[in-house]
């Protein structure tokens, strides 16, 4: 059976998986992620010129798309898509070739994630897309590029297969979330790591990682997994790598280790205890008027929704018009109105706070909006904002929820909160399943919401958080003492 470049990244039991259940189908979440890919193939593929003696493979069976890939390689085709190739035990498929001007071909893929960053100071080689197979010279341009393994590992296989026909030079090309330009970089750094991905053996036995949420073998290993009663049900990932040198591979044997924190962490989670009370933390700031935010982006791409509870009404400031204009700018200065006309309604500076659940996020698109609408109509300046969110009147709910809880399966919102006797309306979207939705709602009204609801909901949440931990966490069973002692010594 032949390897494609994706399966040699992430886990590798799952290529064992394919072998064994082969009509296993693909998860509600990967399905999105490819008609995500699809669609933005489509979008790429659609702003390639119309060059004299184009190929497009249109062969749906792979080794016949391979053997036309061949033949326009040998027509001299100036550009090619959906070529295939094949090497010892695995299969590529490029989606563009470009000839450049020394006969040599550049290959090229499409991704959904952002292939590279502004980054001034930096150059990357970059080719327009609507000037490929035109002979076009590369152009330098200011980004600093953001590597993908898998992308890496498609270049570094067509690499080889070009070069096998004498056709190939040193560059591949990765066209991103920007359909508008391919960015170059050389693929001999990937060749490497490929021929190491290539011979790894592949894993005999399941281990629990971030990739199960969207696999389709994830019901056939979880069973597995409760049979070995495998360590990474409760420490997945890396997470356990030191504990199984010291040979402690099981949740049984990582409980009766009685290693502090870790093993009581191991009991709970046997028994289904979601949250436990690790130590006293500082008390969380409260205010006569308190506000909980949340902010909904897609991708990198921008913010569609600010959500705003006051304590008795939800206040989303949304938008379903095309990210990075003045229509997000705008909805960015409703937004920063709101918030600042309520906190200047204070009679000082801790008569009113705003909270949200883990910050990152939020603190990243107040200052990426301030930043990217600079000078339209109420958007406040980068300093403006620099000085809210260094402000005591900003409050992160999560640095006081870590610093006073622990949970087996970590201390997200989604785990908290129904703890702190909160219960969503609607069902969890998760990060890929709200990025489908936002794509839906764009163009159907009857999406929005659902969507809407669930930040009122994540807003809500947050507020019942902060309330929950200021009356001391009622509730939660506590981590022994001799589980505190060993945390406060690590
Ligand atoms: S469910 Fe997890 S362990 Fe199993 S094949 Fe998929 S990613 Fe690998």
């Amino acid at each position: 059976m032949c390897v494609r470049a994706q399966d040699l990244v992430g886990c590798q039991y799952r290529r064992r998986q394919q072998q064994r259940f082969p009509a296993a189908r693909p998860t509600a979440l990967a399905r999105e992620r490819s008609a995500r890919l699809a669609a933005a193939r489509r979008h790429t593929l659609a702003l390639l010129p119309t060059v004299p003696g184009r190929v497009d493979i249109e062969e749906a069976d792979p080794e016949e798309a391979e053997l036309a890939t061949l033949e326009a390689l040998v027509s001299e085709a100036p550009l090619i898509t959906s070529a295939e190739f094949a090497g010892a035990g695995w299969r590529v498929r490029v989606d563009i070739l470009h000839r450049a001007t020394d006969g040599t071909y550049v290959p090229i893929v499409i991704s959904a994630h952002r292939a590279a960053r502004p980054a001034e100071g930096r150059r990357v080689p970059t080719l327009r897309t609507a000037e490929l197979g035109l002979g076009g010279q590369a152009h330098e341009e200011p980004f600093r590029i953001k590597h993908h393994t898998s992308d890496g590992y498609r270049l570094a296989l067509a690499t080889r297969a070009l070069s096998a026909l004498g056709l190939a030079g040193p560059w591949g090309g990765v066209i991103g979330q920007d359909p508008t330009r391919a960015f170059l970089h050389r693929t001999e750094s990937h060749q490497a790591p490929l021929s190491a991905a290539l011979a790894a053996p592949i894993p005999t036995v399941p281990r629990r990682v971030k990739e199960c949420e969207w696999c389709p073998y994830q019901r056939e290993c979880r069973a597995e997994l409760e049979e070995m009663d495998d360590i990474s049900l409760v420490l997945p990932g890396e997470r356990a790598a030191s504990l199984r040198r010291r040979h402690i591979d099981t949740v049984g044997k990582l409980v009766a280790a009685d290693l502090g924190e870790v093993s009581q962490l191991a009991a709970a989670w046997r028994e289904g205890i979601p949250v436990l009370r690790a130590r006293q933390g500082r008390p969380i700031p409260r205010a006569r008027r308190e506000i909980d935010v949340d902010v909904e982006a897609y991708l990198d791409h921008g913010v569609y929704l600010w959500g705003l509870w006051d304590g008795e009404s939800y206040h989303p400031f949304v938008t379903w018009e095309p990210l990075g204009g003045a229509a997000e700018a705008a909805t960015f200065a409703a937004f920063w109105a709101h918030l600042r006309r309520l906190l200047e309604e204070g009679e000082g500076p801790e008569d009113v706070r705003v909270y949200c659940y883990s910050n990152n996020g939020e603190n990243h698109w107040l200052r990426s909006s301030a930043r990217r609408f600079a000078g339209q109509p109420g958007v406040p300046t980068e300093q403006e904002v620099e000085e809210f969110i260094r402000s005591s009147q900003w409050v992160d709910v999560f640095q006081y929820v870590r610093e006073e809880l622990a949970g087996p399966e970590g201390l997200g919102l989604k785990t908290v909160a129904p703890v702190a006797g909160y219960q969503w309306a609607e069902v969890e979207l998760g990060g890929e399943g709200s990025v489908a939705a936002y794509r839906r709602a764009r163009t159907s009204p009857a999406e929005r919401p659902r969507l809407l609801r669930y930040n009122e909901d994540d807003c809500r949440a947050t507020a019942a958080v902060r309330q929950w931990l200021s009356e001391g966490a009622p509730g939660i069973p506590l981590l022994s003492a001799q589980g505190q002692g060993r945390r406060a010594a690590e």
